[in-house]
């Protein structure tokens, strides 16, 4: 098959490979979109815990076209989208519902070959059956999506409240569509670029222009808050590296763990460790948005 191959750190090619053989458990996805992640491009930058080579690709859809001997609930044919956060459910981190933290983790595209390629090989339990009529792009969008809809599931916005957001990528365009469709009365985003300012701004966010004058202007809407932004303690600092923030009104309170994550600008061999456990108290999330469910 042909994929594009990171053979080392800062280098990439297409290559033709090996198709992926497949293990009794797994069946093997043709790829039909595969999106690219901020966390493809840490890769690239061996920001990330891969090892090279590597078929990068975690955001992927497609169809099955073979199916291991032991496989009952996937057949051939079927369109799957796939979690690429692969846990051994026999850890302890797994067996006390921790398993992003698992210590056998494999992450497709991430410690195994991704979906940069024509085929895919993933274990069936991890393979999520399409609805009739979904497109091939939007299903690629299941992965990303999924991640925002956990943070909400942690967040747990209440109606009414406002939000502020610290980037408006791919993820922080997919969040403040959520916090709207979730009763937030305002969204208010953070980001350098203006294009994807004015896409936040479509979607109904308030938007602040990174640079000199944001301080000014969120100290400003922070008047409209429920609670008193800790903007003395520099949260949109934290936010600079890269990665999507998401803060709600915050009691001021430093979350060191958290800037050591490598979304946040950190390199660290094995980042998920570091994250903090109790998100509940800290009130703030941050580049949560890779971490598996579960947590
Ligand atoms: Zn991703
Ligand atoms: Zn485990």
């Amino acid at each position: 098959m042909q994929a594009i191959v990171f053979p080392q750190a800062e280098a990439m090619s297409v290559e033709r490979v090996d198709d992926p053989p497949c293990a009794p458990d797994e069946v093997i996805v043709q790829v039909a979109q595969c999106g690219i992640c901020g966390t493809d491009v840490h890769i690239y930058h061996n920001e990330y815990m891969s090892d090279f080579p590597l078929i990068p690709g975690h955001e992927f859809a497609g169809t099955v076209v073979e199916v291991g001997s032991a496989v009952r609930t996937i057949k051939l044919g079927d369109r799957v989208a796939v979690d690429p956060n692969l846990y051994c459910g026999a850890c302890d981190f797994c067996r006390n519902e921790q398993a992003n933290h698992c210590s056998n983790w494999q992450g497709i595209g991430i410690t195994r070959g991704g979906g940069f390629a024509q085929f895919v090989a993933a274990p069936a339990r991890a393979c999520y059956l399409l609805p009739e009529g979904m497109s091939d792009q939007q299903a690629s969008f299941i992965e990303p999506l999924a991640c925002v809809v956990h943070a909400l599931k942690r967040f747990r916005p209440a109606p009414g409240d406002s939000v502020l957001l610290f980037g408006a990528g791919p993820m922080g365009l997919l969040l403040i569509q959520a916090l709207r469709n979730n009763g937030a009365s305002r969204v208010v985003v953070v980001d350098k670029q203006p294009d994807r300012l004015a896409l936040a701004q479509r979607f109904g966010a308030v938007t602040v222009q990174a640079g000199p004058d944001a301080e000014a202007a969120l100290r400003e809407l922070s008047r409209a808050f429920t609670a008193r932004l800790s903007l003395r303690r520099g949260c949109h600092g934290r936010a600079r590296c890269g990665g999507t923030g998401l803060c709600l009104p915050a009691p001021a309170r430093s979350v060191p763990s958290v800037r050591r994550h490598p979304q946040w600008g950190h390199r660290a061999r094995k980042p998920l460790r570091y994250l903090p456990q109790r998100l509940d108290d800290l009130r703030l999330l941050c580049a949560l948005l890779h971490l598996p469910a579960g947590d």
